[in-house]
């Protein structure tokens, strides 16, 4: 298919908007089926009452989810992803978003530790899968299958094909982190339907970045994640940087011109 090479070049400012959030654009792409995912600066937390501007997050979630998504799409883990086109967007599929965010949880933090009374990076009996109902007025609620499918939110078979998702993606980042030095403490991830004809494939969608995940240092428990911004900690951009760093993606632009190869230790 010739979209997946080529982009017809449509000027920003004149592209349809499909949606506004709170760290991302939805646009109009250059083919039926299509759209682009454009990456902010924007942080926020705590249903987007905190919120700030850092230079620069956008372009790092942008490369670290094209690496995480390429490689799940590159082993059969389907997802929406086609090709990154520039420093903050992405090209995408088309896929009818399912209203839930899927929470996998390999140690206590966050919500849960708080929840059940648990001391943060106690490592959990087994990978814990949760869904949240996406729904900001509401605060994202904690849901059960039973919400889930008594409402319509997604089928049975479909909640089956979510979890299965999950547990492939969960065992990719982790290896893949702990490759680096890093701790997968626990994710979130976003499901959508893709239609091809009368068919319909579930698939990985949104982004995964550390703006979605807890990423813990190995050695020293260093936060390099969004919990940075969402405690007051600071350093966010660097610690984002640090992951791309270590997955080996960090390109020219973010490296200082001139400097030439960087020995890694
Ligand atoms: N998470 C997310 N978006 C949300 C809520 C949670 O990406 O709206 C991620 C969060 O970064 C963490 C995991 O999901 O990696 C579990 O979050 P938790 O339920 O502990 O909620 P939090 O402590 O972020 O309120």
């Amino acid at each position: 298919m010739d979209f997946l090479n080529h982009t017809r070049y449509v000027p920003m400012n004149r592209r349809r908007r499909i949606y506004e959030g709170k760290a991302k654009i939805l646009y109009e792409g250059p083919e039926p089926g299509t759209l682009i995912q454009h990456f902010k600066d924007d942080a926020t937390a705590f249903n987007a009452k905190k919120h700030e501007i850092v230079d620069g997050k956008g372009v790092l979630n942008n490369r670290i989810s094209e690496y995480i998504f390429g490689n799940l799409n590159d082993m059969g883990i389907p997802t929406h992803f086609i090709r990154r086109l520039n420093m903050r967007e992405q090209l995408i599929r088309e896929v009818e978003i399912i209203p839930l965010e899927v929470v996998v949880r390999n140690v206590a933090a966050g919500s849960l530790a708080k929840r059940l009374g648990l001391e943060e990076g106690t490592q959990l009996p087994r990978s814990i899968i949760e869904f949240y109902y996406k729904n900001d007025e509401l605060n994202d609620p904690m849901v059960t299958e039973e919400h889930i499918t008594a409402f319509g939110w997604a089928t049975p078979q479909e909640i089956d094909d979510m979890m299965a998702l999950a547990v492939r993606v969960n065992d990719f980042l982790s290896g893949l982190f702990l490759g680096v030095g890093i701790r997968l403490v626990d994710f979130k991830m976003e499901c959508g339907r893709l239609w091809e004809g009368d068919m319909m494939r579930m698939v990985v969608a949104d982004e995964i970045s550390p703006d979605s995940c807890r990423l813990w240092d190995i050695q020293t428990e260093e936060k390099l994640d969004k919990d940075r911004f969402r405690r007051d900690m600071g350093g966010l951009l660097e610690a984002y940087q640090e992951v791309a760093r270590r997955l080996g993606i960090l390109n020219e632009v973010e490296r200082p011109q001139g400097s030439g190869p960087v020995l890694v230790k």
